[in-house]
């Protein structure tokens, strides 16, 4: 059945029963797909279904996005990132992930070679669309082609309206009709699947699957994120939607790789060991609704690592002593101090000085925990986003008072923000 008549005759569930009962299109342990109907089939690699879309992807997926660097340290190392890519799908990985925006557009190009000499017919392709850069409807479709264009493919795969958030539905979604636009472009078979990526709270995520029959969503998810954004919940309610879950940030930026010493600690006393990078992604592996763990991996260690996890990855993977582990792991992270006790809820925007309040926080926070330094964790959270999406500086905040009485935590915002850009290094050079 198709995930629209799906749709059609069950309307969206939005009951608990839905997601206890769980959902055929999700990964079974044991259940083994016919690999004579899964792209790029390798028999080192482990495959999922993709929702109900038919597709049937590898566990780990390659994003595009944190590409190894030259000696300068600035710029792309197009060719070994290309060698990666490669070597990747020649071990099995079948979905390859990249946007408009990554890189600075450099991203597609790279991706676009990397699929040369035969290697696009044998992965699922998956790019987005960037709302915040488009000023009148017509953009959707001018970016869309200058995405095939750098790509050198007339078809994408999975393509998704890029980082919907509170301000990217109202001000542009919406208005744009963006989502009657990106389902054009599959009945015109220029898309196979329709889908967004996601930046912001449970309800907004559900009202936006409410809106349309999705093929499938890419949510931040990782072993600290149990309630942020979409969170644990949010996975369950679009596989029990019949949407494919791809996973972005399942490292948490690459945080999760390197932890703190105190979480070594936890990890060392365990008699079970594995590295720190083999617990983050089979806590994503052992949850059925996930079908990729979509993961930027830099340097060829870390692919061929990666690989090999995936090799083992199975739903139910986890005892349940590996997931108390993994909870006492997410507590240790949790406590570290320097947190605004912000929810994201985007109440507190616009503000007239363009400061991107509570998604900065939000980003400070999460970074901030697994860093212990607020200068970096800035940095990481926003190195890949463009001004516009970043939004002004902490210190352009005038302490006008507007967003106080719309903060439903009372959070004192202009000295949150008066702390922060203290503490940032960058804005100070
Ligand atoms: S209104 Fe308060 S809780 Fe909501 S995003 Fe803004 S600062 Fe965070
Ligand atoms: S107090 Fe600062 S952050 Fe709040 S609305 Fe005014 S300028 Fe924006």
């Amino acid at each position: 059945m198709r995930r629209r008549d799906f749709i059609k005759t069950c309307g969206a569930v939005v009951g608990g029963a839905a997601l206890a009962g769980g959902f055929s299109a999700v990964a079974k342990a044991g259940a083994g797909p016919d690999a004579a109907n899964i792209r790029n089939y390798h028999p080192d690699m482990t495959y999922r279904p993709h929702g109900l879309t038919g597709a049937t992807v590898s566990a780990l997926g390659l994003g595009m996005m944190r590409p190894p660097m030259k000696e300068d340290g600035k710029t792309p190392d197009a060719d070994k990132f290309i060698d990666m890519a490669r070597f990747a799908i020649d071990h099995g990985l079948n979905y390859i992930d990249t946007s408009y925006v990554y890189l600075g557009g450099e991203s597609e190009k790279i991706t676009g070679r990397a699929l040369g000499n035969g290697y696009r017919d044998r992965v699922y392709l998956s790019s987005k669309s960037p709302w915040w850069l488009m000023e009148r409807p017509e953009d959707f479709e001018r970016y869309f082609d200058e995405s095939r264009r750098r790509l050198n493919t007339d078809h994408i795969d999975f393509y998704q309206l890029h980082m919907l958030m509170h301000r990217g539905w109202k001000d542009k979604a919406v208005p744009f009709r963006l989502v009657e636009k990106i389902n054009k472009l599959k009945d015109e078979g220029k898309i196979s699947y329709a889908g967004f990526s996601f930046h912001d709270g449970l309800p907004l995520f559900k009202k936006i699957i409410a809106a349309n029959p999705w093929d499938f969503c890419l949510v931040q998810h990782n072993l600290l994120d149990g309630e942020h954004e979409a969170g644990a919940y949010g996975l369950q309610y679009a596989a029990a939607n019949g949407m494919g879950v791809s996973i972005m940030e399942p490292l948490r930026g690459g945080v999760l790789a390197i932890p703190p010493k105190e979480v070594v600690e936890i990890y060392e006393n365990y008699p079970d060991r594995r590295s720190p990078v083999e617990w983050a992604l089979d806590y994503l592996w052992n949850k059925p609704e996930v079908s990729v763990a979509v993961s930027g991996m830099s340097d060829m260690k870390q692919l061929r690592e990666n690989l090999g996890y995936a090799k083992r990855a199975r739903p139910g993977m986890l005892s349940a002593a590996d997931m108390a582990l993994l909870g006492k792991v997410a507590r240790q992270y949790n406590s570290y101090p320097g947190q605004v006790p912000c929810t994201g809820c985007y109440n507190c925007i616009p503000c007239p000085k363009n400061v991107a309040i509570g998604y900065l926080f939000t980003i400070v926070n999460n970074q901030y925990r697994v860093t212990h330094d607020l200068a970096r964790a800035h940095r990481l959270a926003t190195a890949s986003m463009s001004p516009v999406q970043r939004g002004d500086k902490p210190g352009a905040c005038d302490g006008c008072g507007q967003c106080l009485a719309k903060c439903p935590q009372g959070i004192d915002i202009p000295a949150e923000l008066k702390r922060i850009d203290r503490e940032l290094e960058l804005y100070k050079l």
